[in-house]
């Protein structure tokens, strides 16, 4: 992706683990790389189709100031956050707070922290087959666009299917959605089990009846074999109660594993199934 670059904006702010930094404040500096698509810009040569560097240094400052943080990490991380969500156009950044002299008590120049922050387009899975089933999947749906760190991009059909797995409950209701979403894997798995821990979901039998269950399918082409977070989710492609919402909202998506999209592999668990 195309670059805007910043470098070494400079702010007077309050940052750091000592009081006296936070009363008297220190110079800072910050660089940021703005990764964006300019070619529609630089075709028309309209500014309201790129990133107006302008405007993110004023946002830089302001912020900057109008906060204090004791670590610059914490300042970095909450910028970034801020920039991408402020800036419809910037779809990643690399940014760099440089804190000059920093107070260690030794001929110190500089030290900085860098971080790369970016949108993730992730698909996500939604069951429920306890109460007002529809109801949960639709307030989930909502509770995820009110995030500011997450953007609700498509909502697949709702479909009742029978239970996967221990038969003997009721029927679910199943849907998927597509979002973009600034939280890592972690952070929005996290997330995910306070909105299923709001609409009241036990964890008693595996696989068992629930008012909401939240799964990542896919989160951008990541693959990620840990104890608590499996992506793509394991049993994906087994499960026409997730290809078929996925295949309607996604057709193209990619599972980064088997290099099979959804709508092939929908396809071929109707054909009767293929092993992945
Ligand atoms: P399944 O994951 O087979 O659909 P389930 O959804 O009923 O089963 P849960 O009890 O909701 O299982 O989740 C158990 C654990 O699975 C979660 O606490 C979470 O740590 C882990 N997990 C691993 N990979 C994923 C994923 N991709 N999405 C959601 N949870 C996951
Ligand atoms: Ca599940
Ligand atoms: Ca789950």
């Amino acid at each position: 992706m195309d670059q805007i670059r910043i470098e070494n904006l400079e702010v007077f702010a309050n940052h750091g683990v000592m009081k006296e930094e936070n009363a008297l404040g220190q110079k800072f500096l910050v660089s940021a790389v703005l990764y964006t698509d300019t070619e529609r810009a630089g075709f028309t040569d309209d500014l309201k189709e790129s990133v107006h560097y302008g405007e993110v240094c004023h946002f830089i400052t302001k912020f900057m100031k109008d906060n204090t943080y004791k670590l610059i990490e914490a300042a970095a991380e909450r910028l970034a956050a801020a920039l991408l969500i402020h800036f419809c156009n910037l779809r990643e950044i690399r940014l760099e707070i440089k804190k000059p002299w920093a107070p260690i008590g030794l001929p110190l120049e500089n030290v900085s922290i860098c971080i790369r922050r970016k949108w993730h387009r992730v698909y996500l899975a939604m069951g429920s087959n306890m109460g007002d089933r529809e109801r949960y999947i639709r307030k989930a749906v909502e509770r995820i666009g009110e995030d500011e760190e997450c953007t609700v991009k498509k909502v697949s059909d709702l479909i009742c299917t029978k239970p996967y797995g221990y038969t003997q409950q009721d029927d679910f209701v199943n849907g998927a959605m597509e979002i973009e979403t600034l939280k890592s894997p972690v952070r929005l798995l996290d997330f995910l089990h306070e909105i299923e821990a709001e609409a009241d979901r036990k964890r008693e039998i595996h696989w068992g009846p629930r008012t909401l269950d939240l799964d990542i399918l896919l989160y951008d082409d990541e693959r990620i074999d840990s104890e608590s977070l499996t992506i793509p989710h394991a049993d994906m492609c087994n499960r026409a109660f997730v290809l078929k919402p996925l295949m309607q909202i996604a057709p193209y998506a990619r599972h980064p594993v088997n290099g099979k999209t959804a709508a092939e592999l929908w396809r071929c668990l109707e054909e009767g199934g293929c092993s992945y």
